[in-house]
């Protein structure tokens, strides 16, 4: 029995398959009919399924267990990576179990304002000051104190709750640009965003609102999107709408993300960040090292600022500075602070680069 069970999903009912293999071997035969090519108006077509089992009786003897089971399968077969078949055992189920218990509390943390914005310094080394932060969320969750973002912006993504968190970070950091960083005239906030913001909203818009709202200069906001983020081409009208209203884009954890250069050409960002892991390396690997040279020629050559974030170490800066890195981001200069002690560290910075600069003058 074959039924449409809503949207892309389908129910099937195979009776008499208790010999082993006999399922995985009619799932099989099923997936490579749906996944032969279709030729629709001149082009090639092919659908990719994902599927989910339970069995009767191990597996549940009720047909609301047994589809919740599939289901919960199913879920698995697709953050595996899709197109696969999976079958249901019990950790699957405390997983989702614990997944919907995590979603329930990032709702109710987003009600009871339990998201903060942390910010962390940017140092340009040319002028020899903080010339920008970059916003990174933390959720003080009143049972374990504060959480970091990779903790649950996956969940947060996966739940689509990463859409309303999203909204919040944005209007929070335009919000508090004008706010905090009033004594800073020109100091840039960046923004991180994910890739499931753009597919499931409208991105541009809620930028452009935080920003009217705000009154923030739109040059001084800075989109951060990680490079594997772009390699989906409905990013590039995105990217063309954040444009359009000003602000400026930045390419995070460079290097990593299987972007491109045909890409990187068609849309030229403001900013590369050079990922942690290769700043890492200096000192350490040649190999990295050669990697961050070109990363900063690839950059300059395109017209692109380079920052490089995860700086922590004096050898890893002076090896930034001499290849003319323009910003420097790291524990070396100061770990990411509440809004409270954000201005205060900034102002000891600044004073202590300055001094720096007169011994050194
Ligand atoms: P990211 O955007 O690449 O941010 C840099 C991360 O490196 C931050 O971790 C920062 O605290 C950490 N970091 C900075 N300097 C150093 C250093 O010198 N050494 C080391 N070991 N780490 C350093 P954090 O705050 O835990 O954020 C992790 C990731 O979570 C971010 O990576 C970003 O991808 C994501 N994230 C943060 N805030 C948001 C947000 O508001 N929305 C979304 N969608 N993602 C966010
Ligand atoms: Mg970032
Ligand atoms: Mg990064």
């Amino acid at each position: 029995v074959v039924g449409r069970y809503g949207g892309d999903e389908f129910v099937i009912l195979l009776y008499g398959t208790r010999e082993a293999g006999l399922v995985e071997q009619t799932l099989d035969n099923l997936r490579a009919s749906i996944s032969a090519p279709l030729t629709v108006f001149d082009a090639a077509l092919q659908i990719d399924a994902s599927m989910g089992v339970a069995s009767y009786p191990q597996d549940g003897t009720d047909t609301e267990t047994l589809l919740r089971n599939a289901d919960t399968a199913l879920y698995r077969a697709k953050s595996e990576g899709r197109n696969r078949v999976r079958r249901f055992e019990p950790a699957l189920a405390r997983a989702s179990a614990e997944r919907l218990s995590l979603a329930g509390r990032l709702r109710s943390a987003l009600q009871r304002q339990e998201f903060e914005l942390f910010y962390q310094p940017k140092v340009s080394v040319r002028a020899n000051c903080v010339v920008g932060v970059e916003a990174l969320l933390r959720w003080r969750d009143p049972c374990r104190g504060i959480v970091g973002p990779s903790e649950f912006v996956p969940h947060a993504e996966d739940s689509g709750l990463i859409v309303p968190i999203g909204e919040w970070v944005i209007d929070q950091a335009c919000r508090q640009a004008r706010q905090l960083f009033r004594g800073f005239p020109g100091l840039s906030v960046s923004v991180n965003v994910s890739p499931v913001q753009f597919a499931r909203t409208d991105l541009p818009e809620t930028i452009a609102r935080a920003v009217r709202c705000s009154g923030l200069r739109p040059e001084l906001l800075e989109i951060e999107i990680t490079e594997g983020a772009l390699m989906d081409p409905s990013t590039l009208p995105l990217l063309h709408a954040l444009r359009k209203i000003g602000v400026c884009v930045a390419i995070d954890d460079f290097g990593v993300g299987y972007s491109s250069l045909a890409y990187i050409r068609s849309f030229m960002a403001d900013t590369l960040k050079i990922d942690m892991s290769f700043v890492r390396g200096i000192g350490q690997s040649p190999r990295d090292e050669a990697i961050v040279k070109a990363i900063l020629g690839l950059g300059h050559t395109l017209g692109m600022k380079v920052v490089a974030e995860g700086v922590e170490t004096v050898m890893q800066r002076d090896f930034l500075m001499q290849h003319g890195c323009d910003e420097i981001q790291g524990y070396l200069y100061a770990r990411p602070v509440s809004g409270t002690d954000i201005c205060e560290v900034i102002t000891s910075l600044n004073a202590d680069m300055m001094s720096a600069h007169e011994v050194r003058g």
